[in-house]
């Protein structure tokens, strides 16, 4: 009898394995198409270009105070931009929306399914230009690099759009169908003066957009576990955002005879109980794809782990857990971001505010969400209200097909040996004002990223790399010569 289940084990066991070993060899890469399209220029002074673009300063300010100054200032951006690109601004179409932002329409054979480009001209403010190596909006080029506020985040995908078009229509070329390039004014403040004008314009006139790409991630040095390899990022979907408003309200008194249950103390016992408290974890979706299409590129052991989820998904939601980046692509997060109460040392206060933000991964309901807090917090004298302005994580784009598809085939064109792979934007763009325009959204930029200039972004000496800014034009007048 012994002997029998033991030869059952084992036959499950080497089955098992088999399955494994089966998934780690049949799971291959992608062949590097060999057509080399590459139109492999260095247009004259792009890059100088560039760095004039960066001494326009339309900053970003949560208080709107330089509103009327960034109206001006965008108006002689946008006047520069027609004499620096003047092929694109007399073969074009030109919208001026809502004051500052573009729409740029390059007419092609035919009318429909439009491929769509989002950038935005705005960039957030310097905190202190005093520790900059080079002054933020001077646009210093010092050997091969180009210092300055927006060298990264965005007037990089602004201009090499803009030299590719030029490039593109001096070549006498024209796509199949119309290129759109849609330049928001304000995505640094939520894009709703730009990007959701720019959106509700385009529904408005049943403009057909096939796909847009927009900023999110792009070639990702580092950042995936076990992979030797650049990744392709290419985001599918962005999570969701909703924010919990806290509040306490017990009657106060003399600090010299406190209640023992006192606001605070009532906010304090709640306050620790969401923070021990995580939502659930799940491995599914763009993330699951992410891993699942990296595996082909990585080293056995990480080959074998990420093309049998089925079996080692536990294993590896375990490691992501481990780090607050990846642990925020594989589940809804919360954390508590303002506290408010008390007016003054000798009185208990009678009323104590705080307030959860939650980003949303896609498939949660932020009415459920809302629910399980409270129950997590289960005390009825802390009263739960959400904020109106949440959103749900945005629909998650197809992984293959229109869109995808050119931007994948010219990835490997342009960047050679790099593993395409879908992913998920734990923070918010523009796209999110997309939505209902065109249900296939990549946030994907042909520029490098890793741990050396990532910290520039929304940092502090924000810097780009000539050669990296000339194979981003590469990348788009090899895409703009597919669509
Ligand atoms: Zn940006």
């Amino acid at each position: 009898m012994l002997k029998k289940i033991f030869k059952a084990v084992s036959i499950s066991l080497l089955l098992l394995l088999l399955a494994m070993f089966g998934k780690t060899l049949f799971t291959h890469a992608d062949e590097i198409p060999s057509e080399k399209q590459l139109w492999r220029f260095e247009n004259a002074n792009g890059f100088e270009r560039f760095s004039q673009a960066i001494q326009f300063q339309v900053v970003g300010d949560d208080e709107g105070a330089n509103q009327e100054a960034n109206l001006v200032e965008l108006r002689r951006f946008h006047a520069w931009m027609a004499s620096s690109y003047p092929t694109v601004f007399s073969k074009s179409t030109v919208e001026v929306i809502n004051g500052g932002s573009l729409l740029i329409t390059i007419a092609g054979r035919e009318h429909v399914n439009a491929s769509m480009f989002l950038a935005h001209l705005d960039v957030v403010p310097v905190a202190d230009a005093s520790k900059w190596k080079f002054p933020p909006y001077k646009g210093v080029i010092q050997g091969d690099t180009l210092w300055g506020r927006g060298t990264l985040d965005d007037k990089n995908v602004v201009i090499a759009l803009l030299e590719a078009m030029e490039m593109y229509l001096k070549l006498g070329l024209t796509p199949q169908r119309d290129i759109v390039l849609a330049f928001g004014h304000d995505e640094e403040t939520g894009g709703t003066g730009g990007a959701a004008q720019i959106a509700q314009y385009l529904k408005k006139n049943r403009r057909s957009i096939g796909f847009i790409a927009d900023e999110g991630y792009g070639v990702m040095e580092g950042i995936v576990p076990g992979l030797n390899k650049p990744a392709a990022i290419v985001g599918l979907a962005e999570k969701g955002f909703a924010t919990l408003d806290l509040e306490v309200n017990i009657p106060g008194g003399h600090s010299a005879w406190p209640k023992p249950d006192n606001a605070s103390a009532v906010m304090v016992e709640a306050l620790h109980k969401i923070d021990n408290f995580q939502f659930d974890a799940r491995l599914d979706g763009p993330i699951r794809g992410l891993f699942e299409q990296a595996a082909p590129h990585m080293n056995f052991g990480y080959k074998m782990l990420f093309s049998n989820l089925w079996l080692t998904s536990p294993l590896v939601k375990m490691v992501l857990l481990g780090k607050e980046k990846t642990a925020a692509t594989i589940r809804t997060t919360h954390v508590t971001t303002l506290i408010h109460g008390g007016v003054k040392e000798n009185v208990v206060p009678p009323i104590l505010k705080a307030t959860i933000n939650l980003r949303v991964l896609p498939g949660d309901d932020i009415q459920v969400l809302r629910k399980e807090i409270i129950s997590v917090i289960d005390d009825d004298r802390v009263k739960v209200t959400l904020r109106p302005d949440f959103h749900a994580a945005t629909p998650v784009s197809p992984v293959k097909g229109l869109g995808y598809d050119q931007i994948k085939q010219s990835v490997l064109v342009v960047f050679g040996d790099v593993a395409m792979v879908p992913g998920m934007v734990i923070t918010g763009t523009d796209c999110k004002n997309y939505i209902g325009v065109t249900d296939r959204i990549y946030r994907f930029v042909p520029f490098r990223f890793n741990n050396g200039n990532l910290s520039g972004i929304h940092g502090l000496n924000e810097h780009i790399e000539r050669k990296d800014f000339y194979r981003a034009i590469d990348f788009y007048v090899d895409l703009f010569n597919r669509l």
